[in-house]
């Protein structure tokens, strides 16, 4: 498991563990009627050419937040998170995917037009367009509307 979902259910903000924690059905128990996703971020590898992400060898989900979404927190240090050495998304974006990944959550309760776009296997980052998109999108991914998006 590599974190807790905490934040607000608009603005979900992922709480890292600083070490790993199987997931294991006890652990599923305590949360009761809650989905997995809707709590935790679980880990897993990657499954590569299995996954519809996957393009080029390479994670277009990825590829795409860091195209689309603002950094979570531009001023924090980026999360004490045990994964990095194992990490997928650190391997291809370095600190652009951990400034974002504290907002991804599994289940989005309130997703936006913007983050549907970037969940869409269809879509390519470099069909990316801001003006595409409500504004209102960019500040509900983070982003601080006094400084543009
Ligand atoms: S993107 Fe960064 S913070 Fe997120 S799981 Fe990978 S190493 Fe951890």
């Amino acid at each position: 498991m590599l974190g807790v979902v905490g934040g607000t259910p608009e603005r979900p903000t992922l709480v890292y563990l600083s070490d790993p924690v199987p997931v294991t059905p006890e652990l599923l128990a305590t949360l009761g009627e809650v989905p997995a996703a809707d709590a935790l971020r679980i880990a897993a590898p990657c499954r590569e050419s299995a996954c519809s992400h996957f393009r080029d060898a390479q994670c277009s989900l990825i590829t795409k937040i860091v195209r689309a979404l603002p950094e979570a927190e531009p001023d924090a240090s980026v999360p004490a998170c045990h994964l990095r050495d194992k990490c997928r998304w650190w391997q291809q974006e370095k600190v652009a995917a951990c400034r974002r990944c504290p907002v991804i959550t599994t289940d989005q309760v309130y997703a936006t037009e913007l983050q549907w776009w970037i969940a869409n296997p269809a879509n390519s980052a470099t069909d990316f367009d801001p003006r595409d998109f409500d504004p209102g999108d960019f500040v509900a991914a983070g982003a601080d509307p006094d400084h543009g998006g």
